[in-house]
């Protein structure tokens, strides 16, 4: 897998979840399709009056979220920006013209309501249940940056087990020495192992 891979996928899925934090602070999500994907970049069209569009001029940063039929979870973290004037005819054109249900919401001139913006420099995070072990990866594309999240165990590992022992994914490594590894592309981040340790040798990165 790969970012470029994910966000073909995320192009399959078509309709995706958008996150955002209104001016309280409080989520808002919604579902959006008029999107272009580029390799690097996504670029997608909402109306200018829209509580989502002022979310995003006033802080920017989106959640996005799509579930394919093969149980992949492919989370993207990024900022929008609206692209510059001089560009937003070229990206209405074009994404109206990828999805041709657009015109019936917005026809004629009563698009120029529209506003388009870009996310440009993002992390993905890649959530695959339907194998097993279960898998997972994240990617940066440009300057976005990857969050850290789930468990690590530390030096004070005795290499007792107990953590092997309840892991649902057996993504615990043994290694003798001690410290035994979470193998991180297999773990659910369900916490059992860190419950579980007696030395609470491990910790949690979120
Ligand atoms: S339960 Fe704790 S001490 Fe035991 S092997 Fe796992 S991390 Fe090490
Ligand atoms: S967080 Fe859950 S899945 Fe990950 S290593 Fe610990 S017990 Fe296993």
């Amino acid at each position: 897998m790969d970012a470029q891979t994910c966000i073909k996928k995320l192009g399959y899925v078509g309709v995706l979840n958008f996150a955002t934090v209104d001016e309280h602070g409080a989520p808002q999500v919604r579902n959006i399709s008029a999107i272009h994907y580029e390799e690097d970049a996504l670029y997608f069209f909402t109306a200018r009056g829209k509580e989502f569009c002022k979310q995003l001029l006033n802080d920017g940063r989106v959640q996005i979220l799509g579930y394919t039929r093969y149980k992949e979870s492919i989370r993207l973290s990024g900022r929008a920006v609206p692209v510059p004037d001089s560009e937003q005819g070229k990206w209405i054109r074009t994404i109206f013209e990828e999805q041709p249900y657009l015109e019936n919401v917005y026809p004629g001139d009563t698009k120029k309501i529209g506003i388009i913006f870009c996310i440009r420099g993002f992390s993905i995070e890649y959530f695959n249940l339907g194998v097993n072990p279960i898998f997972r990866e994240t990617y940066e594309v440009g300057d976005g940056k990857e969050e850290r999240k789930g468990y690590e165990i530390t030096e004070t590992c005795i290499g007792c087990g107990k953590c092997l022992k309840v892991c649902p994914q057996k993504a615990v490594e043994k290694r003798e020495p001690a410290p035994y590894r979470i193998m991180q592309e297999h773990c659910l981040h369900c916490g059992n192992c860190y419950e579980n340790c007696p030395k609470k040798a491990i910790q949690c990165r979120l």
